[in-house]
């Protein structure tokens, strides 16, 4: 048996170099290469990922799978836990032919750069033809790997483990009837934010080691990571010692950048707190991207716009920049960056309007996979459900429809899983404080206890345990949207002044 998990591990660690490989790649593209450099990129990818394939996707990989379940009782936890994780990723990927997998990838690549094309542009039939494409495949992977009462659900469940489409319709109707009337109370409310002061003028310069200090400040580890900067703001790991984030900076918006920062920095230490276990092992990562996106609304929204935060950061704040906020008070700086009105653009919304943004594109996505719109359709659907969620029409396709990245990466089942994660995060919030006051903690800039609280709870165990475990074993109960659609209520009331 000796010899079968050293095999085992062996063609794991092969999985995860071939990751780390694309993920570079990936990388490069984001932040710096030539846009001529896509033939090149495309090619290679589609390579690396007819390696991974052929590396899992074989007989004799398959009998030591089979080997290995038979002594499943005679296994260590983290042997038993990759000999099913690879049966499942096994079984996923053999059911589609290698050839498609790897035109699927180059294919992917191409419409990256059509879409920013089609973005800069604001012309959505540049990008349209390659989405048609990453839409059929996306249908055709269904065909293949078949699916449980909707199609939609074999997507949703590659990003969040047995997620589907009937838990999310009872989810998003519960946050509907949470935030749409308070939405419209808000707008009613004698409270008027003013946030006049975040559109001066903010030197870049300033901002980025603003920025930079924030990001070690909350526990960032600057030797296993570092900071760059591209259009989107994302995180990318290739393991726990080499943890990248971006972000992006606007002269007249400094807190566009501040919030991006602690969102992707909440990202990255999940990253780099993962266990020392599972180093170079494909388990040696986040367990799905609702965990995920509970690491980085946590401490982008339930830290960063808290008020013990703020009482910390104002004064950090202030000193680099003085002559903008003369004569501000700590209460209006709070009020500023909780804001809260209806918008175009999801990466820029705020706290509680941010989860409307989510349903409009769930809404759609389903709607796709059912064959019940087409591609040529989505910008007049788009622009429809905008009017009718956020009262607004956007002006052109760019702060419309293509605004976001995730379909020209075929990335479809995934935006729901940000909405979840900040339910999650209100949750793990909520099990945090019974243990202790985090209030205390954040006005003097103390992240220790939190990092550790989460780093114990959460981050240490990767892929080791899938989110349903995490949830229940960290917070005593399964998941349960109320800690969120309370915390919501409760936070926005008090701002507001509204009455019930
Ligand atoms: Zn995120």
């Amino acid at each position: 048996m000796k010899d079968a998990i050293k095999q085992l591990n062996d063609i794991d660690n092969k999985l995860h170099a071939i990751n780390h490989a694309q993920a570079i790649i990936y990388w490069d593209a984001a932040t710096g290469a030539p846009k001529n450099s896509v033939e090149g990129r495309a090619n290679t990818l589609s390579i690396l990922t007819g390696e991974y394939y052929q590396t899992l996707v074989n007989e004799t990989f398959d009998n030591l799978l089979k080997e290995l379940a038979e002594q499943k009782d005679a296994l260590d936890f983290v042997t038993l836990r990759k000999v099913e994780e690879f049966r499942n990723e096994y079984d996923k990927i053999a059911k589609i032919p290698v050839d498609m997998y790897k035109a699927y990838t180059a294919d992917q690549a191409k419409a990256s750069v059509a879409w920013e094309e089609a973005k800069e542009k604001s012309d959505f039939s540049i990008f349209a033809p390659h989405l048609e494409k990453l839409v059929d495949y996306n249908k055709k992977f269904i065909e293949y790997r078949g699916f449980q009462k909707h199609p939609y659900n074999t997507l949703l469940g590659d990003y969040e483990k047995n997620l589907t489409t009937d838990e999310l319709d009872e989810f998003f109707s519960e946050l509907k009837h949470t935030i749409v009337p308070l939405v419209t109370k808000i707008n009613a409310s004698h409270v008027k934010v003013n946030n006049d002061f975040t559109k001066l003028s903010y030197p870049i310069d300033k901002q980025e080691a603003l920025n930079k200090d924030l990001l070690k400040a909350i526990g960032f580890d600057m030797d296993s990571g570092i900071m760059a900067k591209s259009v989107h703001p994302f995180t990318t790991n290739f393991n726990r010692h080499d943890v990248r984030v971006t972000t992006r900076y606007f002269e007249h918006n400094p807190f566009s950048a501040i919030y991006s920062t602690i969102h992707e920095g909440g990202h990255g230490i999940y990253e780099q707190n993962i266990g020392e276990a599972l180093d170079f092992s494909t388990l040696g990562t986040g367990t799905s991207m609702g965990i995920h996106e509970s690491q980085s609304r946590f401490f982008e929204n339930i830290i960063g716009r808290s008020y013990p935060f703020m009482a910390y950061f104002f004064p950090i704040f202030k000193e680099a920049f003085p002559e903008n906020l003369k004569d501000l008070s700590l209460y209006d700086f709070y009020l500023a960056v909780n804001k809260s009105e209806q918008s175009l653009i999801r990466i820029e919304a705020d706290e509680l309007t941010y989860s409307l943004h989510i349903m409009i594109r769930y809404e759609i996505e389903k709607l796709l996979i059912e064959n019940k719109v087409l591609v040529k359709d989505l910008p007049a659907l788009w622009n429809k459900k905008y009017e009718e969620y956020m009262g607004l029409i956007p002006e052109n396709d760019a702060e419309g429809v293509l605004q976001d990245v995730h379909w020209s990466e075929g990335l479809f089942g995934y935006f729901p899983s940000y909405a979840l994660g900040s339910a999650y995060a209100s949750q793990f919030a909520h099990a945090m404080r019974k243990e202790f006051d985090l209030s205390e903690d954040l006005k003097k800039g103390d992240f220790s206890r939190i990092k550790d609280w989460l780093r114990t709870h959460i981050h240490q165990h990767g892929r080791l345990l899938n989110p349903s475990e995490i949830i229940e074993k960290t917070t005593g109960e399964p998941f349960n949207p109320k800690y969120y659609t309370e915390y919501l209520k409760e936070k926005y009331s008090e701002i507001y002044k509204l009455k019930d």
